[in-house]
Parts: C-alpha cells; sequence; structure tokens
C-alpha cells in the first residue's frame, strides 16, 4: 500500500447522514491539516451541510462544522461538502463509506438482513474510479464478514496495479450526544487483516485519530471481530432496555416500582447504572435493525436458538408500545372516538430531530385506528417529517390527515384535551421545550385530565396535587 506522503492528508467520507457529517465535521477539526471531504448523492443534503441550516440536529453540530469548514483566524477551511464523488475518491488516499445500511423489507425467518445496496454502490464507485491506492473503512455498521465481500468486489473491478485495503472502525456514536461523543469516544476500534499492508493501513487510520484520542484508547483486532463488535454493542444495549421493560410489565402487575427496582440494580456493579431506564420503548434507526441483523445472521449460520434469543429483545420491544397503548386506551374508558389527545415528543429520544423507528410512530398509528384526534408538539422534527413518517403507516395519509394535528407550541398540543402522552423526554434543559406550565394544561385541558408518561420524565405526585391522573411505565397508576 502507497501513501505518497506517507501518512492520510486527504480523506472522503462518503456518506453526509447522522454519522458521515459529525465524524467528519470532529475529524477535520482536530487535524487542520487534512483535507476532509464529504460527499453524498443527495444535492439538498450537501446543500444543507454547506449552509447554517444543517440537515441533521446535534448539540454542538453546527459550531463544528463552521470551524472546520469556514475556517477561522489563522485556520484555513478543511472540511468540505460536495456531490461529485468521483473527484473526492480519487483524490483522497482513505476513504469513509459512511452510508446507510438499513433493514430489507423482505425476510420471514426471526431476522431480517440488513440492505446492504447503498453499501455495496459505495463500493463499487471507488473500484471504477480509484486510479491510486486508497484505504477504505467500513464505517457503516455491516453483517460480519461484509469486509471479505468488499475484497472480492475491488479485486474484480478496480484497475491493474490499484491496491485497497480495507479496514473496519464502526462508529458507536449516539444520536442527541454525537459531538461529544465523538470528541470523547469510550474507544476507537480498527479492524484489519494481519498482514503488513493490513497493519500498516490500521496504524495510518489510528494517526488520524490520535490527534484526539489517547492511543491507548484506539484499539486494533482482527476485521470480522471488529465487524461484530458494532452488532454486538447495539444489541447488549437494546437488550438491556428490553430487559428493563419486561420487568416494568411485572412492575405493573405487582406494585413494585420500576425505577427503585433500576436503581436498586443499578448499585451493582457488575450491572451499573446506564441504560436502565424504563420506557414506551427503545427507537431509532440503529438498535432494531442491529440486533435483526444479528438475528439474521445467525439464522443463516445455522443457530436458530441463538437467532430466537436476539429475536426476543425486538418483540418485547413491539409488545411493550402494543402494552403503553392498550393502557391508554383503557383508562380512556376503551372509547378514544373523536378524543383529542395531546402528544408530546416525537423523535425517538431528546436532542435529536430523527423519528426513524420512533415509538411515537406506533403509538400514533394505533390510537388513530381508534379514532382519536391527536394533536403532536415536537420541538425539533420538521413537519414534513411527521407527514412522511404516517404516511408509510397502515392508516395512510388521508385518515391521518382527518386525526392528526401538528402544533407549535405545547399548549396548543395540550388544550381542550382529554389526555396528554409524552413519547420523548425533552427536558427543559434541552434547547427547545419550554418548561412545562402543568398548571396551565390543567387549565386548559377536560376533566378527567390524564397524563400518560412513556418516558418517565414528570414528577407524578406533583401533578396529581393538581388533579391529573397519572400512568408512568412500571409504576403504580394513580389511585
Ligand atoms: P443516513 O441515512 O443519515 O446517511 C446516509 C447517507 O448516505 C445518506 O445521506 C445517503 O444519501 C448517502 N448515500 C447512500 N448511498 C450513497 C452512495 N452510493 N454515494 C454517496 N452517498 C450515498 O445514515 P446514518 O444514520 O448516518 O448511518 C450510516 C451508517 O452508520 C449506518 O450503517 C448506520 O447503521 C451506522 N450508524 C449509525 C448511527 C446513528 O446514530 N445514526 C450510529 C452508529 C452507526
Amino acid at each position: 500500500l502507497r501513501l505518497p506522503h506517507g501518512k492520510v492528508t486527504k480523506v472522503c467520507c462518503i456518506g453526509a447522514g447522522y454519522v458521515g457529517g459529525p465524524t467528519s465535521a470532529v475529524m477535520a477539526n482536530k487535524n487542520p491539516d487534512l483535507q476532509v471531504t464529504v460527499v453524498d448523492l443527495s444535492i439538498k443534503r450537501i446543500e444543507a451541510w454547506k449552509s447554517d441550516q444543517l440537515p441533521i440536529y446535534e448539540p454542538g453540530l453546527l459550531d463544528a462544522v463552521k470551524l472546520a469548514r469556514d475556517g477561522d483566524g489563522g485556520r484555513k477551511p478543511n472540511l468540505f461538502f460536495s456531490t461529485d464523488v468521483d473527484t473526492a475518491v480519487r483524490e483522497a488516499e482513505l476513504i469513509l463509506v459512511s452510508v446507510n445500511t438499513p433493514t430489507k423489507i423482505t425476510g420471514t425467518g426471526a431476522g431480517r438482513a440488513s440492505e446492504l445496496s447503498y453499501f455495496e454502490s459505495a463500493v463499487r464507485t471507488i473500484a471504477e474510479v480509484a486510479t491510486t491506492d486508497k484505504i477504505i473503512v467500513e464505517k457503516s455498521t455491516v453483517p460480519c464478514r461484509t469486509a471479505e465481500n468488499m475484497r472480492e468486489i475491488l479485486s474484480a473491478i478496480g484497475h491493474p496495479g490499484v491496491n485497497f485495503e480495507i479496514l473496519s472502525n464502526p462508529e458507536f456514536l449516539a444520536e442527541g450526544t454525537a459531538i461529544p461523543d465523538l470528541m470523547e469516544p469510550d474507544r476507537i476500534l480498527i479492524g484489519s487483516l494481519n498482514t503488513a499492508a493490513g497493519l500498516s493501513a490500521a496504524a495510518a487510520l489510528a494517526d488520524v485519530y490520535a490527534a484526539w484520542v489517547p492511543r491507548e484508547n484506539i484499539i486494533t483486532m482482527n476485521t470480522f471481530s471488529s465487524e461484530l463488535a458494532k452488532l454486538a454493542a447495539n444489541a447488549l444495549l437494546a437488550q438491556r432496555i428490553s430487559s428493563i421493560n419486561a420487568l416494568s410489565a411485572v412492575c405493573e402487575a405487582t406494585g413494585a416500582d420500576i425505577e427503585e427496582v433500576s436503581y436498586a440494580v443499578g448499585l451493582d456493579t457488575r450491572i451499573g447504572r446506564k441504560m436502565l431506564k424504563a420506557s414506551v420503548g427503545f427507537g431509532g434507526s440503529c438498535f432494531k435493525k442491529d440486533v435483526l441483523s444479528l438475528a439474521y445472521i445467525s439464522e443463516t449460520l445455522h443457530l436458530p436458538e441463538v437467532a430466537a434469543y436476539w429475536r426476543s429483545v425486538v418483540d418485547i420491544n413491539e409488545y411493550q408500545k402494543d402494552r403503553f397503548t392498550k393502557r391508554i386506551i383503557q383508562c380512556l374508558f376503551n372509547s378514544l372516538k373523536n378524543k383529542k389527545i395531546a402528544i408530546l415528543g416525537f423523535a425517538y429520544k431528546k436532542d435529536t430531530g430523527d423519528t426513524r423507528e420512533s415509538a411515537a410512530i406506533t403509538v400514533v398509528e394505533s390510537l388513530v385506528a381508534e379514532d382519536a384526534k391527536l394533536s403532536i408538539y415536537d420541538p425539533r422534527v420538521e413537519e414534513e417529517q411527521v407527514w412522511s413518517d404516517l404516511k408509510q403507516t397502515h392508516i395512510g395519509l388521508p385518515k391521518m390527515k382527518e386525526n392528526v394535528t401538528l402544533c407549535s407550541s405545547v399548549y396548543d398540543a395540550c388544550a381542550d384535551s382529554h389526555a396528554v402522552i409524552i413519547l420523548t423526554e425533552w427536558d427543559d434543559t434541552s434547547s427547545g421545550m419550554p418548561r412545562m406550565d402543568w398548571a396551565h394544561v390543567a387549565s386548559v385541558m377536560r376533566r378527567p385530565m390524564f397524563v400518560f408518561d412513556g418516558r418517565n420524565v414528570v414528577d407524578k405526585s406533583k401533578l396529581e396535587d393538581l388533579g391529573f391522573r397519572v400512568e408512568c411505565i412500571g409504576k403504580p397508576g394513580s389511585a
């Protein structure tokens, strides 16, 4: 593998999404001498990255982008956005492939494969246009052994004499905290072949990260371990949420309180406190997709019991959303017909405008099926996004439009409503969400007043004092 300058000087990131954009911004910020070009097929996305209205919302992202993109004082701009994929690929020594790898819609078993067509298409482009040696980095989350398939494509269609070295470097950032996660990652994982070229490619990528990540946190291993470690991390995180959510059902049936149970078990240092918050269920583009991908891989490896085990993590998540919705219907006297209900939060979690796999979509679908009239408020999600998500439900857009109103204030959403449902844990420290004046909410609602807290964020006894009946996850309901 030949690097003309003996090190990486130009990086191309294919895919300007939730991972590609923030990762490239931090990489460029921390390596002022590195030229980082982010490319995407979407003109709209690239134009947005060039403006101050970035295509995604992440706290601290705009500042990080501006510093590297626009330069500052003595600092020259070193972050570029472009739709010219071929040129950026041709010029770079290191290419991050950070395209989407969503779940395939087809499949009948316990698992669902990842759709790798975008990934393969990016790899084919690299093979076709590269005229000098390249280090190609799997940044996208991909099934274990994908590097092997890439190698086959590259050697079949790459130019003769051009060498490609493939690395796995999965991304562990979480949406909502992408910038701090990238600035201070728990670890950077680099998987490579155990050959001289593989190890030198891994060392070149490690040098880029070492500009801000302590060397001891940059871990190298074999490619397949690194690929699988990413799926394993998401599967274990999702499994923890499903475990605590399964326990929340036991709490509701027994009178135990999930917050107390979670606190008690979390104090055990072997278990730890994080990711033990009961909720209406996890969402986001990754957890479900990656757990199903792991189940699918297990099936193809003739390990049906393993596939069934991971599948149950997703099943519990669906069960949790269903349980929550049924409880709402039951509390509202088993009839939602024409009742106005406020939905607070549509994003899958706070501090993001991302709605992929958001529990809100499922809950809204089930409530509209019962003919409820919903008013939705979310401080970050674009209206266009909500309609696009609702359009894809079984209900279809015309009925959704009849039954759903999007509100620009939390109080408009609550006015005249029978119930308030909290689906995103927006808090008043997050920009955009006002501190809720529950006394005011009470003054504009119908009686009796219900709050269904899908995120366990409200002060239950304070709300009960104001006359609300409050139903939380994994806690006894209001008397
Ligand atoms: P995304 O959908 O936000 O962005 C992907 C981008 O790739 C899109 O803008 C798309 O237009 C572009 N693209 C697709 N094919 C292309 C091609 N051939 N050439 C140029 N551009 C192309 O996806 P994301 O959320 O950034 O996720 C990317 C990958 O990272 C996925 O594999 C995901 O599983 C993984 N990941 C995501 C997160 C997260 O929090 N979103 C965290 C860790 C890992």
